[in-house]
């Protein structure tokens, strides 16, 4: 089959979370599963052109009344084969994409005119597969920003007088994340060139806003999340973002696919950011990590401290409130309270990076680390006993798959996609690889920590047994990709 990834994000070249990992990796799993997968991205301003090749010759999209005037570069996915290589696509237009900033830069987290930059994105996916005359089986669509390709797919290139070389394409929508929507003032909807019947009937309308995810949940063929758990939660009122009823109404078609991990960046047998590669069978190279870990935050020695590490967006998604909110965050009383160390790597709100800093500045055995650093990510990851993710919703998660992976045991709210992958602890028969709590107070998060500290100290050889568990689980994109493959069958027999 022949599937075109259309995404805000993709590693190597733009990542702000998840759906950056995600892109790439799915990719990868559906060609070695015999698909022909190309994935277009905007070609961003920190995306270095003197590394990609131009294809010949302009490319006009209609979008305000008019046309816009893009180049398209490309270059192969990173670990795909020089004789098949995935081609990797890029829309460059200086105007809208040649700024610092995925979706914008801290002083404006969100630039005013998204709403065209990603409309502007959306209607050239179309314009690409004319000019490289490859027209895909399905269009798979990730998050708000690629939402409106499958709204162009059904009300124009499908509809009734549109040239027809799309009339066998179907398009599935993943929601990555439901609580970003893309919400903007409807007055920037004559720009998608639709007419304002397509603004109701794709179901723009917001509160007399207009909904880019929502139009996209209404308009594609199918649509899914990241875990099925997510997509059980994302139809309730409490976690639907104002979206559960539409994802209700849609509910015959739509479903939850756990996202896989690349087994080959994450996998402490391979990792070069660590001191010792190690695995099931010789685990020295943990213990190694732990020490190296210590040393590069600056921790005192301390011979048998379990270490809890967090690697985070600072957002109010992942708790950080709960944990870190001066005078009630559970941060400050954990680390006095118990014999532990802590680690914590991240950024985002300001207020919370003030306060993590000032947490390293009081405590001896707490040190945080603001910026982002794949390398330190890693670390954190083997050299850690615990792993903290004290989400409030979370639609996936990655961090606690690698922590598995890496026998390093995560400590989760019974959430989302964490709840799909961590099984909880039962200390009378030992089993489980992680520790789960449901409700998310300062005090559950304290409860729970100590309840793994409680079993780092009084029950060691549970702990070891979990760790064991958890690095033999199977992760790897092989059995996600071929539910998509299914899924893609199942796009085109709703045509
Ligand atoms: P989300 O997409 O909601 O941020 P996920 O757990 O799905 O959460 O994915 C986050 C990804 O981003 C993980 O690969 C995580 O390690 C990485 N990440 C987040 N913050 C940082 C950081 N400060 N430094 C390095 N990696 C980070």
């Amino acid at each position: 089959m022949k599937i075109l990834m259309v995404s805000s994000e993709a590693v190597p070249w733009a990542k702000t979370g998840g759906l950056a990992d995600t892109v790439s990796s799915l990719s990868l799993a559906l060609e070695k599963q015999g698909h022909e997968v190309k994935i277009v991205i905007p070609r961003y301003y920190s995306i270095d052109r003197g590394k990609l090749t131009q294809l010949p010759g302009a490319m006009g999209v209609p979008v305000g009344g008019g046309e816009e005037w893009s180049a398209v570069y490309t270059t192969a996915l990173p670990g795909t084969p020089k004789k098949k290589p995935l081609q990797v696509y890029f829309i460059d237009h200086e105007i809208f994409f040649g700024r610092d900033g995925i979706y914008g830069i801290p002083s404006q987290p969100d630039f005013p005119d998204n709403p065209r930059r990603f409309t502007f994105f959306c209607r050239a996916v179309f314009q690409l597969c004319r000019k490289i005359d490859w027209f895909p089986d399905i269009i798979h669509a990730h998050d708000w920003p690629a939402a409106m390709a499958p709204v162009f797919l059904k009300f124009a290139e499908r509809a009734p007088g549109s040239a027809g070389e799309f009339a066998k394409t179907a398009s599935l929508l993943t929601i990555h994340n439901l609580g970003y929507q893309g919400i903007y003032h409807k007055d920037n909807f004559w720009y998608a060139g639709l007419g304002w019947d397509v603004f109701y009937h794709a179901g723009f309308e917001d509160w007399n806003m207009m909904n880019l995810l929502k139009a996209g949940l209404y308009s594609a063929d199918k649509l899914n999340t990241v875990s099925p758990n997510y997509a059980e939660e994302t139809k309730t009122q409490a976690l639907g973002f104002r979206l559960d009823g539409v994802l209700r109404y849609r509910s015959a078609d739509y479903s939850g696919i756990l996202n896989g991990i690349d087994t080959n960046l994450w996998n402490p047998a391979k990792d070069p950011y660590i001191p010792r590669k190690y695995s099931v069978k010789d685990m020295a190279g943990k213990a190694l990590a732990k020490e190296a870990l210590r040393k590069e935050f600056g921790l005192p020695p301390a011979e048998d401290a379990p270490i809890i590490g967090m690697v985070t967006r600072l957002t109010d998604q992942k708790g950080v409130g709960e944990l870190f909110g001066p005078s009630y965050g559970s941060a400050w009383s954990i680390c006095r309270d118990m014999d532990l160390q802590m680690v914590f790597l991240g950024s985002g709100e300001h207020w919370c990076e003030n306060e993590t800093k000032s947490l390293s500045s009081r405590l001896s055995n707490f040190k945080a680390r603001i910026g982002y650093s794949e390398e330190m990510s890693h670390l954190i990851e083997a050299g850690s006993d615990f792993f903290l993710m004290p989400s409030r919703y979370e639609p996936c998660g990655l961090n606690q798959m690698y922590s598995l992976v890496y026998g390093t045991l995560p400590i989760v709210r019974n959430t989302g996609g964490l709840a799909d992958t961590v099984e909880n602890y039962d200390q009378d028969a030992g089993t489980g690889a992680g520790f789960l709590f449901d409700d998310l107070t300062p005090q559950a998060i304290y409860n729970t920590v100590g309840w793994a500290v409680w079993a780092w100290y009084n029950r060691r050889h549970h702990i070891e047994a979990m760790r064991l568990r958890g690095m033999k689980l199977d992760f790897s994109w092989e059995k996600s990709a071929k539910k998509y493959g299914a899924l893609y069958e199942e796009c085109l027999q709703s045509l």
